[in-house]
């Protein structure tokens, strides 16, 4: 007891009279939150206890949205350009307006040229909406950002295994006993990394990182392996090397799960050499260890050789694991021939493939839960290999990406570890087959919706989208012959392009949330230029340009109409099993957000969320499936979308509370009450996998036939993991000359090297075109854990963490140069030069300098002040990446990009260092300011006050 004349202290005071659940989105993770408000104001976020995805964590970030919320750079109302492009100048309307001028430009596109509309969005969360949206306006012309993101990663895992990282999938953080991650910068998926580190850590489990850079998660990690960059593939096929040398994969695993025994044409005259034996009915065959006798794959009760051959009409068929063992045996892949390239000691390469056998093969899990396969054989328990993998856009942002990517999954399947208790785990709706994806759309008429989804995954040269005359159908040239795989499309080569007028010119570029004239393109200067170049009679070369975004962003100043979104906690939004929703391993789970504030601008016209915008846009367009018969708007806003809208009878954004009883899980007709039900579940909902469906997904009975019932597939789909990728080799056979749709001659010889059936690794491509001793040293940007891409910098308190990004150099190179710390530098490039303040960093790949990315921002913009270091000192690495090679002999100039996929290789740069002289401060070049349409954020950021 306290003696009774102590004050009596109140030490945990209500900060707040109300707390309303709803969703992070201060980076991508989706945390679940509980947002504090007093008198209707932000007072406080914290974690929400009871949220799947980060337990009640919260980080600096999340907990920073109140000041992302109350941010002097917010914007304000719809705007119509009034100063040149690019100026900043502009006159705020209302929305009425601002609908008119959108339709008055984009209904007579769609009357006549729809593909002269460009939509593409940056880091949105609704991509089945907005790719809905485009499909229904008819244009072809429509990607979301992972061309330049990590389409390698999600592309590789899709073909692979029907699923990647991230999203996709997780490792399985109570059983795993040793962990390798590859190359995560530390703003995505931030909590749930850092919550199964933590796991990790508690229970003994060693962790190893391999990345350039040791920060963050390759910080706390036991082992770093600091790894020259764009020699990931190399490293984890010398491990592949020891692994098979040593006889330490799993035969059982490959034999049951994989493509391993599907039997390949080894015919080289055959028009069908590297392609799979298939019977009668197509499907592919695989030897009959009983019988010697070719059957199908999928064959009850047979057991599939894996070390025979079959001789057939003359020619030899061999199974996949016979061509994948010779390839990878080879002398190419010892650890003695990679190391020096790698940057890793042969004997580290060597312990590290010895210890990923040990943990899988001697450390084996074993949970007694019988389960039965999709063949109907009954298994009395699970068995587990407890080795698992991360992997981000450090491996996939290489013009060697999709490879790279490639070469782990391999690595992964090799060791029996996906799947599987301790493994790597497939968060619903994936694992999906390739057979589950569509295949890419472009057929576009007049007036009319496209004739299927834009994104798909071609199966061979028949699905590219090519006219008559071979040239490309979309402005970005995806799933054409320079990148055949380009499954997100090509977000950063769109404005180039647009500017080129290659394949041809546009009316009206839209844009949602992607900061295109600063951070989020190559060439940055340059790509400014092309958005204010005018044509001989005036006009801009690009005509149009739409854009929404929730703050005064560098690329606002260059839009002619601005259409304002909200923040975060203004909004409805939806995290849907049809686009990016919020599984678990063990669940099924999706969220929402809601307005938790009123998105009210005092004393302006006020914000819209943009997905509420575009289906007001859509309706004013009548474009279908968003009008009614009698010609008024099918949904009022997005809220009503997604508790109305159905992609198939009773399958909806929002899978959980369906059905008039909102009982319904998956399934079931649209409930009018289903928003508020989440709201009353604290924004999310969770149906846990039934135990004996909790591993081996693709293959596991019950998990399909739940799958089914909760309207994630109509009907099973089991499929087998595919280490050899039959459609890549079509592509090859085609550049051999086989078939009817023939690539243009100047890209044969890249299709027949760069899409092997089997994971390879080639050098970056810029090693081809500059002297690499002129240029000694990689230069990479990596984002931040205290923010998400551009977004942070105009958040009082993030900024005061990072408001400068020094040029970290490794210990030998500034000791050669005779750097102290705050000294200048010119970082020079084959494209161009910046002039920036160094830092000394001895936790650094030896031949690696880095930067963090997107702390420099343009004066005027962000509601910044002119004198702010992040206008001043900051600055872009961007301005020495060129989206182009340099031309060839040929005078064409190919993109700095995956020649797979379309991947923008942001991480092939190659740069030299000079010492500069010290200067007043300011990093160059210096971009001249823009007039921020928001005015200036006051000097000190008071709680209360109104911006
Ligand atoms: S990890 Fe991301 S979503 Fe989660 S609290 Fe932090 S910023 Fe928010």
């Amino acid at each position: 007891m306290p003696p009774s004349n102590q004050p009596k202290l109140d030490t945990s005071t209500e900060v707040s009279d109300e707390i309303r659940k709803t969703t992070c989105y201060m980076c991508a993770c989706r945390c679940g939150i509980n947002v504090h408000l007093k008198n209707g104001k932000v007072k406080y976020i914290e974690g929400n206890r009871d949220h799947p995805v980060n337990k009640g964590v919260l980080c600096a970030k999340g907990s920073a949205g109140i000041m992302q919320h109350y941010s002097p750079a917010r914007l304000n109302a719809p705007m119509k350009r009034v100063g040149e492009r690019g100026s900043g100048e502009f006159e705020e309307i209302t929305w009425d307006e601002a609908f008119d001028i959108a339709a008055g430009w984009l209904a007579p596109i769609r009357e006549n040229t729809p593909e002269k509309l460009a939509f593409f969005t940056g880091r949105d969360q609704s991509q089945s909406l907005t790719s809905w949206w485009a499909q229904a306006f008819g244009t072809p012309n429509y990607a979301a950002h992972g061309g330049f993101c990590s389409v390698n990663m999600a592309a590789a895992g899709i073909y692979t295994m029907g699923g990647a990282f991230w999203e996709f999938g997780t490792p399985d953080w109570e059983r795993t006993k040793l962990f390798m991650i590859f190359g995560v910068a530390e703003d995505h998926d931030s909590n749930p990394i850092k919550m199964g580190m933590g796991r990790l850590k508690e229970r003994g489990a060693k962790i190893i990182g391999v990345n350039p850079v040791r920060s963050g998660y390759n910080a706390v990690a036991d082992e770093w392996v600091g790894i020259t960059p764009g020699t990931d593939g190399l490293f984890i096929l010398a491990l592949v090397h020891e692994l098979l040398e040593a006889g330490k994969v799993d035969l059982n695993y490959l034999s049951r799960y994989t493509n391993a025994p599907f039997l390949v044409n080894g015919d080289t005259s055959s028009p069908e050499f590297g392609l799979f034996l298939r019977g009668d009915d197509g499907k592919p065959q695989v030897l009959d260890r009983a019988t010697g006798k070719p059957v199908a794959f999928d064959k009850k009760g047979i057991k599939a050789d894996m070390a025979g051959s079959l001789r057939a009409a003359g020619i030899t068929h061999r199974p996949v694991f016979q061509l994948l063992a010779e390839k990878y045996l080879t002398d190419a892949y010892t650890p003695e021939a990679v190391a020096d390239r790698c940057g890793i000691a042969v004997k580290d390469i060597k312990r590290i493939a010895a210890e990923l056998a040990h943990v899988a093969f001697e450390q084996e899990i074993t949970i007694d839960q019988p389960w039965t396969d999709w063949k109907g054989e009954r298994h009395a328990s699970m068995t587990g290999r407890p080795v698992s993998f991360h992997a981000m856009r450090g491996i996939s942002a290489h013009s060697n990406g999709f490879q790279t990517c490639r070469a782990l999954h391999i690595l992964q399947i090799l060791l029996g570890s996906v799947e599987v208790p301790g493994g790597f785990r497939f968060k619903p709706p994936y694992p999906k087959p390739i057979e589950a994806h569509p295949r890419p759309h472009a057929g576009f008429n007049t007036g009319k919706a496209l004739n299927g989804p834009h994104l798909g995954f071609v199966r061979g040269p028949e699905d590219l989208l090519l006219k008559d005359d071979g040239a490309p159908v979309r402005i970005d040239k995806a799933f054409t012959w320079e990148n055949p795989m380009s499954s997100h499309g090509l977000m950063h080569m769109v404005i180039s392009n647009a500017h080129a007028g290659d394949p041809y010119k546009i009316d009206t570029l839209f844009l949602y949330m992607a900061n295109m004239s600063w951070n989020s393109s190559m060439n940055t200067t340059k790509v400014m230029d092309m958005l204010t170049d005018r044509e001989d009679d005036g006009e801009y070369v690009i005509p149009h340009i739409i854009y929404s975004d929730s703050y005064s962003s560098e690329m606002v100043a260059y839009a002619d109409l601005i259409l304002p979104d909200t923040t975060y906690l203004e909004r409805h939004d939806c995290m849907s099993l049809l686009d990016r929703p919020i599984c678990e391993a063990d669940a099924l789970a999706d969220s929402i957000r809601w307005p938790v504030v009123d998105p009210v601008r005092p004393g302006h016209e006020g914000v819209r969320g943009f997905q509420s915008a575009l289906i007001q846009l859509g309706a004013k367009l009548g474009l279908p499936g968003m009008v009614n018969a009698d010609g008024t708007a099918t949904y009022a806003d997005y809220a009503d979308y997604i508790v109305n809208h159905q992609r198939r009878p009773g399958v909806g954004p929002l899978a959980g509370f369906r059905g008039k009883d909102g009982q319904g899980k998956g399934r079931g007709e649209p409930n009018p009450n289903q928003i508020q039900a989440y709201i009353d579940n604290g924004g999310f909902w969770i149906d846990h996998i039934p135990d004996d469906a909790l591993y081996y997904k693709p293959w596991n009975a019950a998990y399909q036939d739940w799958a089914v019932k909760r309207g994630i597939f109509d009907v099973p789909q089991p499929y087998l993991f595919q280490l050899y990728v039959e459609p890549l080799r079509k592509f090859q056979l085609a550049a051999e000359g086989h078939g009817d749709i023939q690539p243009p001659d100047r890209l044969r010889d890249q299709i027949k090297a760069g899409m092997d059936p089997l994971p390879i690794w080639y050098a970056p491509f810029e090693e081809d075109v500059i002297d690499t001793a002129e240029f000694p040293l990689h230069a990479l940007t990596q984002r931040p854990a205290a923010m998400y891409h551009s977004w942070g910098s105009q958040n009082a308190w993030l900024r005061q963490i990072h408001g400068t990004n020094p040029l970290f150099v490794p210990g030998k190179v500034f000791e050669e140069h005779g750097f102290s710390d705050g000294d200048w530098a010119w970082l020079i490039s084959r494209h161009g030069r910046i002039k920036v303040p160094v830092a000394r960093m001895d936790a650094l790949n030896a031949k690696t300098v880095w930067t963090w990315n997107a702390i420099g921002k343009r004066k005027g913009a962000w509601a910044l002040d002119e004198k702010a270091p992040e206008a001043n000192k900051g600055y872009l690495l961007n301005h020495l990446i060129s989206e182009l090679l340099p031309p060839k002999a040929d005078g064409m100039r190919w993109s700095n990009a995956d020649p797979v996929t379309g991947q923008a290789a942001w991480f092939d740069l190659r740069v030299k260092i000079e010492k500069a002289e010290r200067t007043d401060g300011t990093a160059l070049p210096v971009t001249p300011a823009q007039q921020s349409p928001v005015g200036k954020g006051p000097k000190n950021v008071i709680y209360g006050q109104e911006f």
